[in-house]
């Protein structure tokens, strides 16, 4: 069931109902609460639901929780309180690698394998041929200093992943999301470390990416996010304002606050 998550949606027979279209990738959050560690909670009854193409967005000030949601979703740690679902489905109980082939993750810091770039980008998908490889390195800005290695990745295997700097690694990691194309993405401050130039470059194949499928961003600027479907302010783990960027800056909170802050700037 969980592997026909490729599809974009599916019209499945059910009894007594006729055809039903089935959407894919939807997202939700019911009740989750979630601590590292047992005495100290970071996220406290956090529920959201994504809707399948949908884009949502997390803001809130740093160490509010919005990675941990991120990481939860993928899997990186199990819930406990409340669950997760994905398509309807409690991603425990749906195998790592289904739900890792239908989520592209661009995480907040990058680790990059051991290995050359060219392996880091195919690695979101390894059936990629040289020429989809190219067209994700160029959406994600990759300029011609990594491109050789792209290139020349044959004689380049060695520690090139760990050698670039955290804007170069950022955009590895953004060209393997593009090539991998994921059912949902999960983007988190995916453009923290690069100049604004090359942010402005790469904002377009994001939102390209990213226009029909279910997308979770977390963005420092808020500019960037003012056309999310819903945007969610978190404090100390919990969510204190919800809706569409228009509404949010129309109330005296935590939102119109931050985003008055941002155009003093
Ligand atoms: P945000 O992304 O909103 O800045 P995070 O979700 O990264 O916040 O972190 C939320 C809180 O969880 C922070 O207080 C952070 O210190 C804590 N935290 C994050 N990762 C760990 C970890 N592996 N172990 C213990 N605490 C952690
Ligand atoms: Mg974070």
């Amino acid at each position: 069931m969980f592997d026909l998550l490729k599809e974009d949606q599916e019209v499945i027979d059910a009894p007594g109902a006729g055809p039903i279209v089935v959407k894919r990738g939807t997202v939700e959050f019911n009740n989750v609460s979630f601590g590292y560690l047992p005495e100290k909670l970071i996220l406290k009854n956090v529920t959201f639901t994504v809707p399948s193409g949908k884009t949502i967005a997390l803001v809130g000030p740093s160490g509010s929780g919005k990675s941990t949601i991120i990481r939860l979703l993928f899997r990186f740690y199990d819930v406990e309180t409340g669950n997760i679902l994905v398509d309807g489905q409690n991603i425990k109980t749906v195998t790592q690698d289904s739900l890792r082939s239908a989520i592209g993750v661009v995480p907040q810091d990058t680790v990059l394998f051991n290995n050359s770039i060219r392996y880091n980008i195919k690695y979101g998908r390894l059936t990629a041929t040289d020429a989809d490889i190219i067209e994700a390195a160029r959406g994600a800005d990759i300029h011609d200093k990594i491109l050789t290695f792209v290139d020349a990745y044959d004689t380049q295997v060695g520690e090139r992943g760990l050698r670039l700097s955290g804007g170069e690694k950022q955009r590895v990691a953004i060209a393997r999301t593009l090539l991998k194309a994921p059912q949902i993405v999960l983007l988190d401050e995916a453009t923290s470390a690069l100049d604004t130039q090359t942010e402005r470059n790469i904002q377009e194949s994001l939102n390209r990416m990213c226009a029909n499928r279910t997308t979770i961003i977390v963005a420092h600027r808020l500019s960037t996010i003012i056309h999310a479907d819903e945007i969610l302010v978190l404090q100390d783990g919990e969510i204190m304002e919800r809706g569409k960027h228009e509404h949010l800056i129309g109330q005296d909170g935590i939102y119109a606050s931050m985003w008055r802050q941002q155009l003093d700037k």
